[in-house]
């Protein structure tokens, strides 16, 4: 297995297989990203990936938008009017030569790079002509004829599914010879068998799902999701109160602090940026700037909703942790816990509050200051 010795090829030519109004399912959102940029990146980060090639329609109006676009590893290529076409138009656009090509669709984003490096090994030691993903059929299955529906043995089928690894050579012989006959290919692994060349087939996975209707997103969404942790600390000075999650707690000390000094909803504000992978508070509200001085957190923390808002992301749960010797915060657990569901917009439930000391040791210890610990996991919303 050489580095950049793969090429990969993404079908993503589709047009007519739109849902959700007029965008097509491999532009429809997934936990932040879009579905082609999921499936597209895993190859582009690949060492062994040399080059990909996306075959598009003529009128893809959303390819220029995705964030892989200006990658050195991509090429672009109209597709025809079956995929067969679309895969050769591909493999037409090659000048170096490859010796394996991968195919996949650009609907399969729950793909890592082991699943093709699976094929790959595979292909090396069976010498086979292609080797494709397959997995097991779990459900009955009934041949519907004309006039009579029967009941199949499933042991006797399994799916198939991409990526798909192909000898280059042998997939362009394969191709020409089904577009020759006119004879339709549903994947790569079908064009092979039609030529009569060797096949080898690798165990899949269920979570490899191809999104074709908007149930499918559904479920892949439920198992992708986005964590983040946030940090703050902030020093004690005389005063006559804090502010944690946006609650008065009154005590001898205050924050020392440009802003309100709310250490609980800054930590949880740098758990929903960084979850989100744009950064952290001090780049939106610098310590710097005259115009955050005595800043009402819960302003941060509304920036930060609307972020998820752009991103169609949602909060799932959070948790975190006060640490801080003096004020004790188990008499107020339940109306800070209150005031964060309010500010952060999640119920009561999806909140963990928790509070701890630092045994009397270090500047939390001797109550110089506070600090909190903070993790998120977002969602896409549905
Ligand atoms: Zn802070």
């Amino acid at each position: 297995m050489k580095d950049n010795s793969l090429l990969v090829i993404i079908a993503a030519a589709g047009s007519g297989e739109r849902f959700e109004g007029d965008i097509p399912k491999q532009y429809q959102q997934l936990n932040g990203k879009t579905v082609i940029e999921k499936s597209v990146n895993t190859f582009i980060a690949s060492r062994y990936v040399g080059k990909v090639i996306i075959a598009i329609s003529e009128d893809d109006e959303f390819i220029k938008k995705q964030n892989f676009h200006k990658s050195k590893k991509v090429e672009y290529v109209f597709g025809g009017s079956s995929r067969q076409e679309s895969i050769k138009n591909a493999i037409d656009l090659i000048n170096k030569d490859y010796e394996f090509v991968i195919t996949h669709d650009a609907a399969r984003p729950n793909i890592s790079e082991q699943d093709f490096i699976k094929l790959y090994k595979d292909i090396l030691n069976t010498n086979a002509s292609c080797s494709f993903l397959y997995i097991p059929v779990y459900d009955s299955i009934k041949f519907v004829g004309e006039n009579d529906i029967t009941t199949k043995d499933k042991n006797n089928f399994f799916l198939v599914q991409t990526p798909q690894i192909c000898k280059l050579k042998d997939l362009r012989k394969s191709l020409e010879k089904c577009l020759e006959d006119k004879v339709k290919c549903p994947d790569e692994s079908y064009a092979i068998e039609y030529a009569k060349l060797p096949l080898s087939k690798v165990r899949g996975k269920r979570s490899n799902i191809k999104i074709t209707e908007k149930d499918d997103l559904e479920l892949l969404n439920s198992f992708l999701n986005r964590s983040g942790i946030g940090f703050d600390l902030h020093k004690y000075q005389d005063g006559s109160g804090i502010i944690l999650g946006g609650f008065k707690i009154d005590c001898n000390y205050s924050i020392d602090a440009h802003s309100d000094g709310d250490v609980l909803l800054h930590s949880i504000a740098d758990s929903i940026l960084g979850a989100t992978g744009s950064g952290d508070i001090g780049l939106f509200f610098s310590d710097q700037d005259e115009k955050n001085k005595n800043l009402d957190s819960q302003k941060i923390i509304d920036y930060c909703l609307n972020v998820l808002d752009k991103m169609n992301l949602e909060i799932f749960n959070i948790d975190t942790t006060i640490i801080c010797e003096y004020p004790k915060i188990s008499p107020f657990r339940e109306q800070i816990l209150l005031k964060l569901s309010e500010i952060l917009k999640i119920p009561v439930e999806d909140i963990g509050l928790k509070a701890t000391t630092s045994e009397q040791i270090g500047i939390i210890g001797q109550n110089k200051a506070i600090a909190v610990q903070s993790i998120v996991n977002l969602k896409e919303k549905i």
